[in-house]
């Protein structure tokens, strides 16, 4: 089977910034055609939960409190590349928006709830590195690809 690494809000675990979770029924269906392994960049980086939600500004991620916290997003997303590659993943499935997980879209920077395109900082860093990313809109066809 396919190793599929999930953003662990998507499957459950409360690890938002607001300690609530994401969960979609559907993971359920992909637990059935891949190996999944859920985790969570912004916890995996040193963030707590709860904690103050962040955007990316320019080349920087900062919190709504002002503080930097470029350091930790990065780390978390380094420390989920490096599991990828160990475990030879091919596929991600996270969660859209985030500054971490982010695929197509993510707030504007000015914590107005406005958004653009662009990617979080994790999904970029496996997509750099040849992982297929798939956000939760695109579930089916993950699931299709691993037919
Ligand atoms: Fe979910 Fe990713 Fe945010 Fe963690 S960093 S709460 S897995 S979207």
């Amino acid at each position: 089977m396919e190793k599929v690494i999930v953003s662990g809000c998507l499957y459950g675990y409360k690890c938002r910034y607001d300690g609530k979770d994401n969960y979609i029924e559907k993971i359920e269906e992909l637990k059935k055609k891949a190996i999944v392994i859920p985790l969570c960049p912004e916890q995996m980086g040193g963030l707590s939960t709860p904690r103050f939600p962040s955007e990316i500004i320019g080349d920087k991620l900062i919190n709504n409190q002002g503080i930097d916290v470029t350091e930790e997003y990065m780390r978390g997303a380094k420390v989920t590349l490096e599991l990828a590659l160990d475990m030879c993943v091919q596929y991600a499935l996270l969660k859209e928006k985030s500054p971490s997980c982010g695929k197509d879209k993510i707030y504007d920077g000015t914590f107005s709830g406005k958004l653009i395109e662009g990617s979080g900082v994790t999904a970029k860093l496996l997509q750099e590195h040849g992982i297929v990313v798939f956000s939760e809109d695109e579930i089916d066809e993950l699931l299709e690809s691993l037919k």
